[in-house]
C-alpha cells in the first residue's frame, strides 16, 4: 500500500505514525498517510510564518504566474488525481450529470486560473486638491485551511488559491477521511512554490483544534459541519482570528404550480442526488404544490430506481457509496425514522447488503417540517418531497430552518420564480437550477450556514485586511 506524504517547509515529514485510508466502495484501505503530532503543527505554522515576508513581497504578476503553474500541474496530473479522488471519496470518475471526480479536477483547474487572475488593486475613494484617500488590501499572514471529505481537492483549492493570490501563506488540514489527493497535490505544488508557502498537516479534529487555537495563525477558512464551525469560532476567539466558515446546508427547493414536471424531474433528481447527496448545496428538501405532488413523486421515484449505483471506478456508475460508515449510519437512521413517523418510502429505503457503504437512492413522501429527515441535513441519497397548498406556506416552510446556504424555485414563469426566490433566507438562490457555483460569483451561507463568502473579488477580499491611506495635499 502506497504512503502519501505530509509536506512541511517544502519537505516530506515522517511522523512515525500512519493512518490507513479506506476506499468506501470496498470498505478496505487502499493508501496510507502520516499522522501529524502537535510539534508538526507548530513546525508547519513556523514554516508558513517564515515564508510569509518573501511571499508577500512578490509582485502580483509573479504570484499569478505561480498560481497558473499550479493549475497546469493539476491538469498534467489529472488522471492520477481523479483516480485517488474516486478511491478515497467513492465518487464516480464521471458520475450522474458528469458530477464526479472529473468535475472535481475540472473545477479545481478552472477555479485556480480564474482566481489567479482576480485583480486586487487599491481603490481610490477621494482625489482632489485637499487629499487623496486610497483603500489598500493587505495579506493577513498565515491562513489555516480545514477541509471536509465530500469535495476534498476542490474545496482545498477554493481555500488555498485566493489565500496565496492575496499574499498569505497556508497550512492546510484535509479531512482525515480523504487526505490523499490533497497530500499529493501539495507535494506537486512544491515544484512551483517556495518552501513553506503551502504546507499540509494530516490528522483529525485534534489537529484542526490545534490549528484553530494556534496563536500564530491569522485566519481560518473552514468548510464542514455547523457543529465543528462553532468549535472553531470558540477556539479562534482567543487571538481574534479572521474567519470564513462555509457550513452545513439544508437547502429547500419549491416547485411552483404549473411547472413542467417531465422537464424538471431529471434536473431535480440530479441536483438532489449528485455525489450521492453529499454536497453542501445539494437540494435537500423539495416542496411541491398539491396539484403536481403525485406526478413529481412518481417521476423522482422512477429515476431513483433507474440510476446506476456501484464502484466509482466502473465508468457506467452514476452514484457511488457514502463516503464513510458514520454517514451511512446517519442516512440509515433518518430513513428508519421517516418510515416510523408517517413517511412513505417510494424507492430504496435501506443500505445495500455486501461490501462498501452503499445506500439505495431513496424518495420519501408524506412528511413535513418537524420530521427529522426534513429538519436535519441528511447529506446522503435520500430526499423528502413535501406537499404544500399555497405558495406563502411553501416559503414559510422553506425558511423554517436554522440553515441558509442555498435555495431554488422551479417554474416556467421566471419573473414570478425570481420574486419567490428573493424571499428565501439563503446565501444563493437558483431559478430552475440548484447548487451550481462559479468562480466569479460569491457563494456563502446566511443564518447558521456560515460566515463570509468565497469566490470572485468578494471572496478574495476575505483573505485581506484593509488599510486606508490618507495623503493630505495642503
Ligand atoms: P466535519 O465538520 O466533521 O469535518 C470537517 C473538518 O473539520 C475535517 O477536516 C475535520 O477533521 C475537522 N475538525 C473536526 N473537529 C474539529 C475541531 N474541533 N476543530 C477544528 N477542526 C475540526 O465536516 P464533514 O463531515 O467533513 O463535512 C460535511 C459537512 O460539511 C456537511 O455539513 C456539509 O454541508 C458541510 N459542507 C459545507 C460546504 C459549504 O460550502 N458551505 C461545503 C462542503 C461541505
Amino acid at each position: 500500500m502506497k504512503t502519501y506524504p505530509m509536506t512541511i517547509d517544502g519537505k516530506s515529514v515522517d511522523t512515525g505514525r500512519t493512518l490507513e485510508i479506506i476506499n468506501p466502495a470496498l470498505g478496505q484501505p487502499f493508501a496510507a498517510v502520516p499522522v501529524a503530532r502537535p510539534q508538526d503543527v507548530d513546525a508547519a505554522v513556523a514554516a508558513a510564518r517564515k515564508a510569509f515576508p518573501a511571499w508577500r513581497a512578490t509582485s502580483a504578476a509573479e504570484r499569478q504566474a505561480m498560481l497558473h503553474a499550479l493549475g497546469a500541474a493539476l491538469e498534467a496530473n489529472m488522471p492520477e488525481l481523479m483516480d485517488l479522488i474516486t478511491r478515497e471519496t467513492g465518487k464516480p470518475l464521471q458520475g450522474l450529470n458528469n458530477v464526479g471526480a472529473g468535475m472535481e479536477l475540472g473545477g479545481s483547474i478552472a477555479w485556480t486560473h480564474v482566481t489567479a487572475d482576480l485583480p486586487l488593486e487599491p481603490e481610490v475613494i477621494q482625489d482632489n486638491e485637499q487629499a487623496r484617500v486610497e483603500v489598500h488590501r493587505k495579506p493577513l499572514g498565515v491562513v489555516a485551511s480545514i477541509t471536509p471529505w465530500n469535495w476534498p481537492l476542490m474545496i482545498a483549492i477554493w481555500h488555498i488559491i485566493p489565500a496565496l493570490r492575496a499574499g498569505n501563506t497556508v497550512v492546510l488540514k484535509p479531512s482525515e477521511y480523504t487526505p490523499v489527493a490533497t497530500a499529493r497535490f501539495v507535494e506537486l505544488a512544491q515544484a512551483v512554490l517556495p518552501p513553506g508557502v503551502l504546507n499540509v498537516v494530516i490528522g483529525g479534529g485534534d489537529i484542526g483544534a490545534a490549528l484553530s487555537q494556534h496563536p500564530d495563525i491569522n485566519k481560518i477558512v473552514f468548510t464542514g459541519s455547523t457543529r465543528t464551525g462553532k468549535r472553531i469560532m470558540e477556539n479562534a476567539a482567543a487571538s481574534l482570528k479572521r474567519l470564513t466558515l462555509e457550513l452545513g446546508g439544508n437547502d429547500a427547493g419549491i416547485v411552483l404550480p404549473g411547472a413542467d414536471v417531465q422537464a424538471i424531474a431529471p434536473k431535480l433528481f440530479g441536483v438532489a442526488f449528485h455525489n450521492n447527496g453529499q454536497t453542501c448545496a445539494c437540494l435537500k428538501r423539495l416542496y411541491v404544490h398539491d396539484s403536481q405532488y403525485d406526478a413529481v413523486c412518481t417521476e423522482l421515484a422512477r429515476l431513483a430506481k433507474e440510476v446506476r449505483v456501484g464502484d466509482g471506478l466502473d465508468p457506467a456508475t452514476e452514484l457511488g457509496p457514502l463516503q464513510n460508515r458514520a454517514q451511512l449510519d446517519v442516512v440509515s437512521t433518518l430513513a428508519a425514522d421517516a418510515a416510523a413517523n408517517g413517511g412513505t418510502i417510494l424507492s430504496g429505503g435501506k443500505a445495500r447488503a455486501g461490501q462498501g457503504y452503499f445506500f439505495e437512492p431513496t424518495i420519501v413522501a408524506g412528511l413535513s417540517n418537524g420530521a427529522r429527515l426534513v429538519d436535519e441535513e441528511q447529506f446522503g441519497p435520500i430526499l423528502p418531497v413535501i406537499r404544500y397548498s399555497d405558495v406563502e406556506q411553501a416559503i414559510a416552510l422553506a425558511n423554517d430552518n436554522p440553515n441558509g446556504l442555498g435555495g431554488s424555485v422551479w417554474s416556467s414563469d421566471l419573473a414570478l420564480a425570481a420574486e419567490v426566490g428573493k424571499r428565501l433566507e439563503c446565501g444563493t438562490v437558483w431559478i430552475n437550477e440548484h447548487g451550481a457555483v462559479q468562480p466569479d460569483a460569491p457563494f456563502g451561507g446566511v443564518k447558521q450556514s456560515g460566515i463570509g463568502v468565497e469566490f470572485g473579488h468578494h471572496g478574495l477580499a476575505e483573505f485581506t485586511s484593509i488599510q486606508t491611506v490618507k495623503i493630505m495635499k495642503n
